[in-house]
């Protein structure tokens, strides 16, 4: 068992950098602002090659989640959750939902990207977005509602 990895292809880059400076930039095309996500060399909309680095909000809304009771990686200790989200601009991120979660069901909660970390490296996360920022005891808290 190893770590998990990132990809770091040619169009990767930039939005790693973003995130190492907690404030996550996507592609926005120059010929018709539709966001990219993951990077990718050309709009999956319009086929340009032209976009701009852009900031995100920094919100979204869970689409869907799941939580994995199986070890796949050594800096993933179960149980953990995985979380897509809707973001404002259009595209759906893989997140990781941490702090505290929400009773029942995930999908339609809002939230906000969070960035700690990781692994050696800066990642985001997200956090339900009535939850301060700087709350502590988000592996605690997981550990917990998953071993009741
Ligand atoms: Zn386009």
């Amino acid at each position: 068992m190893a770590n998990s990895k990132i990809v770091m292809g040619i169009d990767d880059l930039p939005m790693w950098q973003s995130i190492d400076r907690q404030g996550l930039e996507l592609q926005c095309c120059d010929d018709c602002a539709t966001f990219r996500y993951p990077p990718a060399p050309l709009c999956p909309t319009c086929l340009s090659l032209a976009a701009t680095w852009t900031p995100v909000a920094g919100t979204g809304t869970v689409l869907s989640w799941v939580v994995f009771h199986k070890k796949y990686f050594d800096d993933h200790l179960p149980p953990y959750n995985s979380v897509a989200v809707q973001l404002p601009e259009g595209p759906i991120l893989i997140s990781q939902l941490q702090g505290p979660q929400p009773e029942g069901n995930w999908i339609g909660r809002e939230v906000a990207l969070a960035y700690a970390e990781h692994a050696g490296r800066m990642q985001h996360h997200v956090r339900l977005a009535d939850t301060p920022l700087g709350s502590q005891g988000a592996d605690a808290d997981l550990k917990k509602s998953h071993d009741a």
